[in-house]
């Protein structure tokens, strides 16, 4: 059965308005269409009520703050307001346990309230992140609890999010949307509404479960590729020459669709996608038997980066004749990567400790970031500033080069003599590097 058929401005509920869902609820409102969002945070639900976003993705507070304002978006803990929203949305977070296997707590907890305010006619569209199998298989069952039935009462899809931290919402009003349905109607009813409600291609999927895999194969992909990187940046190290030269010349012949296309090198991968995604695969497969070997070696290839990094710097500090273990360090950037205040599963976290271990003193910086949490998590109070961070540095290791310090005046930065950059994910350009040795910087990266 169609649902969403004839209807102009569908109302939208969010469930679960963390990283995704705050993001996807505003830029809906900002398309003018009436959205509400709920989470049980009611910390993040009062923040966002009195005007602040916790998330440092670039134009969010803004879109919220003006969704807030046109009386367009609305954020509440009360979940039986998505009783007068046509389309349901869930985003709640899906971390995986230890072993690999789904954590979902948040989603069942998310899907049994909804059952309790689901009507009929809606269309529940699920965003966040599952192993193959968890739409029909896990929250269809929670819909249904109240007699009501997938297909015929309401309708359900899977349309997952595949926007990255730092450029999200620009990849939202983009990407396009992948989209499989329990039944047809479900999917082209989900189809039509993202292609109505975003202005974004839809690619249709037959089930559910190939949409579900789609989210996941391609973070297979990116941590894989990345991993790729990584150990193709070890290796140029080894005959002294710059990773970034050999991936940018070995990307310019076409395979596939498009062009080799190797990622770049860094500290590390961290946020709360990449370091569970390929995990799912793995479970999941096991499961029915299948050892899946390229995820985990991604994995593990990645989870070595931070170490590596810290490394790198502990040796070349020796080279320039630096004890390390009275050396300073100033650790710019603590993010999981560049633009965003998140600090989940950030490689910068090892690759801390390690330099830790092996330096005399270690500052953090990063104006992106919760000061509280940053602190909670790396066991100290950040810098006041960046010049207070790299004073007296031997080492400044930028781990994420946010816009903030992409203005910095390294000339003018109060560091020791013979201070060695080290860059960890800032991709300095030749005519950066060689403008930083003109004020008598060393500079090391990542292969290079
Ligand atoms: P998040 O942890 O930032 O947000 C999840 C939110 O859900 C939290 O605010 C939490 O309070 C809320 N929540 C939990 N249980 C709830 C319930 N029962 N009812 C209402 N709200 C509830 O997670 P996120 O980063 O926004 O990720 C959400 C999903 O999107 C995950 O599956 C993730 O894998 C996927 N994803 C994330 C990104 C990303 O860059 N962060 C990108 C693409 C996809």
């Amino acid at each position: 059965m169609r649902f969403l058929s004839g209807l102009q401005e569908p109302k939208v509920a969010v469930i679960g308005l963390g990283y995704v869902g705050s993001c996807v609820a505003a830029a809906l409102a900002d398309r003018g269409l009436e959205v509400v969002g709920v989470d049980t945070n009611t910390r993040l639900i009062d923040e966002l009520n009195n005007g602040y976003c916790r998330f440092a993705e670039h134009g969010l507070p803004e879109l919220i703050e003006s969704g807030m304002a046109s009386g367009k978006l609305r954020a509440t803990t009360d979940a039986a307001t998505v009783r007068d929203a046509d389309v349901v949305l869930v985003t709640v977070g899906t971390p995986v346990r230890e072993d690999g296997s789904l954590a979902d707590e948040q989603l069942g907890g998310a899907c049994f309230e909804l059952s309790k305010h689901i009507r009929r006619g809606q269309l529940i569209v699920l965003k966040s992140t599952v192993p193959p199998g968890t739409t029909r298989g896990i929250v269809l069952p929670l819909l249904q609890r109240g007699g009501l039935v997938g297909g015929r009462d309401f309708g359900l899809a899977f349309t997952p999010e595949r926007l990255a931290e730092g450029t999200a919402l620009a990849e939202l009003r983009s990407f396009p949307i992948v989209a499989g349905g329990l039944d047809d109607d479900s999917a082209q009813d989900a189809a039509e509404f993202w292609r109505d409600a975003l202005d974004v291609e839809v690619i249709p999927l037959d089930t559910l479960e190939a949409a579900e895999i789609v989210k996941l194969a391609d973070n297979w992909w990116i941590d894989l590729n990345i991993a790729l990187g990584n150990e193709l940046a070890k290796f140029s190290a080894l005959y002294g020459v710059d990773a970034l030269d050999v991936i940018r010349a070995a990307n310019s012949i076409p395979k596939g669709n498009g062009n080799v296309n190797i990622l770049l090198p860094s500290v590390g991968v961290g946020g709360s996608c990449l370091t569970k995604d390929p995990w799912m695969v793995w479970y999941s497969a096991r499961e029915r038997g299948l050892e899946i070997l390229t995820a985990p070696a991604g994995r593990d290839v990645n989870a070595s980066m931070p170490e590596y990094t810290a490394q790198l710097a502990v040796d070349q500090m020796t080279k320039l004749g630096k004890d390390p273990a009275t050396a300073k360090v100033a650790v710019l950037g603590l993010a999981f990567k560049n633009n965003t205040g998140d600090l989940r599963a950030t490689p910068t976290l090892d690759a801390v400790a390690a330099l830790e271990r092996a330096c005399g003193q270690v500052r953090i910086y990063d104006p992106l970031v919760d000061v509280e949490e940053a602190a909670e998590l790396f066991g100290k109070p950040q810098a006041a500033s960046l010049h207070e961070a790299v004073h007296d540095a031997d080492c400044i290791a930028i781990l994420a080069l946010h816009r903030e310090f992409a203005d910095v005046e390294f000339a003018d930065l109060p560091v020791a003599d013979d201070c060695l950059v080290l860059d960890g994910r800032a991709y300095y350009s030749r005519e950066k590097i060689a403008e930083l040795r003109s004020y008598g910087y060393h500079y090391r990266g990542i292969g290079r």
